[in-house]
C-alpha cells in the first residue's frame, strides 16, 4: 500500500479514471490554486492543488496529463517544491530560460486536437478566454467541467467549507452605512449604462454589507456572492452564519439566498434586465452587467459574455477610505506600535543577555503582545521574523517546528501586522542587535532615503505610478542595487492586508489606477543581499491632498500621511550619506512616535519599552 501522505500516484491514478469517464473525456486537466473568489489566501477546502500534488505553496497550478503531472511554481518556490513533490511529479520552473509556463505548455506540448478539462469556477474569466481562443486555433479546446475532479477524489475526506459567524461592523467603524453604500454603486451602474454588478471577490462583499467573518485565515472575510442591481440587491451566503444583529439588519437592506445559487441567479440576470431609459431620449439603452476582472469563468458563462463590462466599481468605492476609516487607522497603528515597542525591547534586551531565541518563537511573543491590545481581531498575515541570510527571502516565514536561532552579529528582519475592529496594520521594520557591517549600514541608508522619498513626495494628480516607484529606488540605484518587490500595495480596513487594485510597483494594474486622496499604501522599498541579509523599512498610511503654494494645470497634488508608529534604527544609518532635509525628516519621524506611543505604555507601565523608545526615537 502506499502512504498516501507522501505518495500522489493512488490520486493521479483516479484522477484520470474521472477523466477517462464518458462524462468527462478529457485528456488533460489542469488544477489551479485558487477559489472562486480569486482569494489570495484560500480555506483548506480550496487547497486542491496542494491536495493533489503535496506541494503546498501559496502559487502554482497543476497540469495533469494522462501521462505526465506537472507542476508550474516560480522562483519563490523552487527549493519548497522539489522537496514536496515526489517522482510521478515535473517540476516546471517558472521563469527559468525554455521552461514553458502553463499556457505554453498546453500550447506547444501536450498532443492535439485535445481536450483540457478545468473547473470553471476556479479560472478568471479573461485567463480562461484567452487560453480558450489560444487552444481552438490548435483544433483543441478549453472543456468547463461542472464537477470538480480533484473534489471527488477528495472524497469524504476533503475538509468542510468554513462557516464562521459573520457580525455586523457598526457605522463607529465603517463610517459609512449599507444605504449609502448600494445608493452609490447604483448611482455608478447609472453614470455606467449599466443594470447591474456582480460583485464575487470576498472583501469586497464584506465591505459592501458592513459585515466581517473568518472563513480565511488572516482575513476577516467569510464566503459569499453578491449581485446589486438599480432596484435590488442579493446577498449569496449560508444564512446559518449571519449573527442576529447582521441578519436582522441585512433583511432590510437586501435578498439573502444561499451561497450555492450564483450562478443560477447570474443565468437569470439578462432576462430580468428590464430595459430603463436614463436618457433623453425613449429608446431602451443596452445595459451591461458588470464583473470584476477576477470573476471566474463560469461566473462570465452564466451571465452572457457579450453583454458585460468586467469593472468592479465596488472595488474602487472600497479603496477610497472615508475620514473615519482613515481616522480608525490612525488609532490602531498607534496601539499597534506599543506592542512593537514592546516586542522590541524584549527582545532586544534578551539576545544582550545572550538567551536562544529562534525566529519562531519571538513571532510568537510579538502575537502576544498584539493579541492584549483593544479592538484586536487576530494577525493580517504570517509574521515574517528573520535572522541573518533569511531576510534575504523576500516571502520567508520560520517553521514551528526548526527555525534558526537569531544572532546578535546578524540583522534582524521583522515584517508583521493586525487586525483591528477600527484597521489592519503592516509594518517591517530591520534591526541589527550587535555591530552592523559598512556595507549593512550604507544600504540601510539608502533603503531609507528611498522611504523618505516616498513618504514626502507631492506629486500631480494622474501621475504614472511607475515615475513615484522610481522614487523609492533612486538612493539605491546611485549604488548600482535594486528590489525585486513592488514599493507599496493597497491595504483594506479591518480587511485583506493586500487590497487592490492601487498600489506602486511595475505591475500593469497599478498603472491602470492612479493614485486618488483616501487610498492607503504601504511604503516599502527594501534590498536583499542573497545568502547574507535584507532590508526592508514599511510603513502603512494614506495619500491626501497636499497644501501647494501653486495649482499649475489645476490638477490637485497629492502627498502622503504615513500612520506606523515605530521607530526606525539610527544604529543603521551613516548620517553622512543623509541631506539636512532628511535628517529633519527622520527626527520629527521619531518625535512623533515617542510623543504618541510613549502614553499607552506609560499607562501600562512598561518601563523597559518606554527606555527603549526614548533610546531609539533619540535625534540624530
Ligand atoms: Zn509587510
Ligand atoms: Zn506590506
Amino acid at each position: 500500500m502506499e502512504d498516501e501522505q507522501t505518495t500522489t500516484g493512488s490520486k493521479l491514478a483516479a484522477l484520470r479514471r474521472l477523466m477517462r469517464k464518458d462524462e468527462n473525456d478529457v485528456q488533460t486537466y489542469i488544477v489551479p490554486s485558487g477559489d472562486q473568489h480569486s482569494s489570495e489566501y484560500t480555506a483548506d477546502c480550496d487547497g486542491r492543488r496542494a491536495f493533489i500534488s503535496n506541494f503546498t505553496g501559496s502559487a502554482g497550478i497543476a497540469v495533469i496529463t494522462l501521462g505526465q503531472a506537472n507542476l508550474f511554481t516560480d522562483g519563490r518556490y523552487f527549493l519548497q517544491a522539489s522537496q514536496q513533490l515526489d517522482s510521478n511529479w515535473t517540476l516546471q520552473k517558472q521563469g527559468i530560460k525554455d521552461v514553458p509556463t502553463w499556457q505554453e505548455y498546453l500550447e506547444k506540448k501536450i498532443p492535439h486536437p485535445n481536450r483540457v478539462g478545468v473547473d470553471p469556477r476556479l479560472l478568471p474569466a479573461p485567463e480562461a478566454e484567452s487560453l480558450s481562443t489560444k487552444l481552438k486555433m490548435k483544433g483543441s479546446s478549453l472543456v468547463p467541467l461542472s464537477a470538480n475532479l480533484v473534489d471527488e477524489v477528495w472524497g469524504s475526506s476533503r475538509p468542510p467549507r468554513p462557516a464562521s459567524r459573520v457580525f455586523a461592523l457598526t457605522n463607529d467603524y465603517t463610517g459609512r452605512s449599507v444605504e449609502e453604500k448600494l445608493k452609490e454603486i447604483r448611482e455608478k451602474l447609472k453614470e455606467l449604462d449599466a443594470y447591474a454588478v456582480v460583485v464575487s471577490m470576498l472583501d469586497e462583499v464584506a465591505w459592501l454589507f458592513n459585515l466581517r467573518g473568518s472563513d480565511i485565515a488572516y482575513n476577516p472575510v467569510f464566503f459569499a456572492y453578491a449581485i446589486v442591481s438599480r432596484t435590488d440587491a442579493t446577498l449569496f451566503i449560508n444564512e446559518e452564519q449571519l449573527d442576529e444583529s447582521a441578519r436582522a439588519y441585512i433583511k432590510d437592506l437586501a435578498s439573502i439566498k444561499p451561497y450555492e445559487d450564483i450562478l443560477a441567479h447570474a443565468a437569470s440576470l439578462s432576462d430580468a434586465r428590464v430595459p430603463i431609459s436614463w436618457s433623453v431620449s425613449d429608446s431602451a439603452i443596452e445595459q451591461k452587467i458588470l464583473i470584476s476582472k477576477l470573476a471566474s469563468w463560469a461566473l462570465l458563462k452564466a451571465i452572457g459574455e457579450e453583454e458585460i463590462s468586467i469593472a468592479s466599481p465596488v472595488a474602487d468605492a472600497k479603496a477610497i477610505k472615508n475620514d473615519v476609516e482613515i481616522e480608525g487607522f490612525r488609532h490602531c497603528h498607534i496601539r499597534d506600535g506599543a506592542a512593537l515597542a514592546q516586542y522590541f525591547s524584549w527582545l532586544e534586551e534578551q539576545i544582550a543577555q545572550g538567551v536562544e531565541l529562534t525566529e519562531y518563537q519571538a513571532a510568537e511573543k510579538l502575537e502576544g503582545f498584539r493579541s492584549k491590545l483593544d479592538l484586536y481581531r487576530g494577525l493580517s498575515f504570517t509574521t515574517i521574523s528573520s535572522t541573518g541570510p533569511n531576510c534575504a527571502i523576500i516571502h520567508y516565514s520560520p517553521d514551528p517546528k526548526e527555525s534558526a536561532a537569531i544572532k546578535r552579529d546578524q540583522i534582524y528582519l521583522c515584517d508583521s501586522g493586525a487586525q483591528y475592529l477600527d484597521g489592519t496594520t503592516d509594518v517591517t521594520r530591520t534591526w541589527h542587535f550587535g555591530t552592523p557591517s559598512s556595507e549593512e549600514i550604507r544600504a540601510f541608508t539608502r533603503v531609507l532615503q528611498g522611504h523618505i522619498a516616498i513618504d514626502t513626495c507631492v506629486f500631480p494628480q494622474g501621475l504614472s505610478i511607475l515615475l513615484r516607484d522610481a522614487f523609492a529606488r533612486r538612493a539605491l540605484w546611485k549604488e548600482g542595487l535594486d528590489y525585486r518587490h513592488g514599493t507599496g500595495h493597497g491595504v483594506g480596513h479591518f480587511l485583506n492586508v493586500h487590497e487592490g487594485p492601487q498600489g506602486v510597483g511595475t505591475r500593469i494594474a497599478y498603472n491602470e489606477t492612479p493614485l486618488k486622496a483616501g487610498m492607503t499604501l504601504s511604503n516599502e522599498p527594501g534590498y536583499y543581499e542573497d545568502g547574507k541579509f535584507g532590508i526592508r523599512i514599511e510603513n502603512v498610511g494614506v495619500v491626501k491632498p497636499a497644501q501647494t503654494p501653486n495649482q499649475f494645470d489645476e490638477r490637485g497634488y497629492l502627498t502622503f500621511e504615513h500612520f506606523t508608529m515605530c521607530p526606525i534604527q539610527t544604529k543603521l544609518v551613516d548620517v553622512s550619506l543623509l541631506t539636512s532635509e532628511e535628517k529633519e525628516w527622520l527626527n520629527a519621524y521619531h518625535s512623533e512616535v515617542y510623543e504618541k506611543v510613549s502614553p499607552s505604555l506609560q499607562k501600562i507601565g512598561e518601563a523597559l519599552a518606554i527606555e527603549w523608545l526614548k533610546k531609539e526615537c533619540a535625534a540624530i
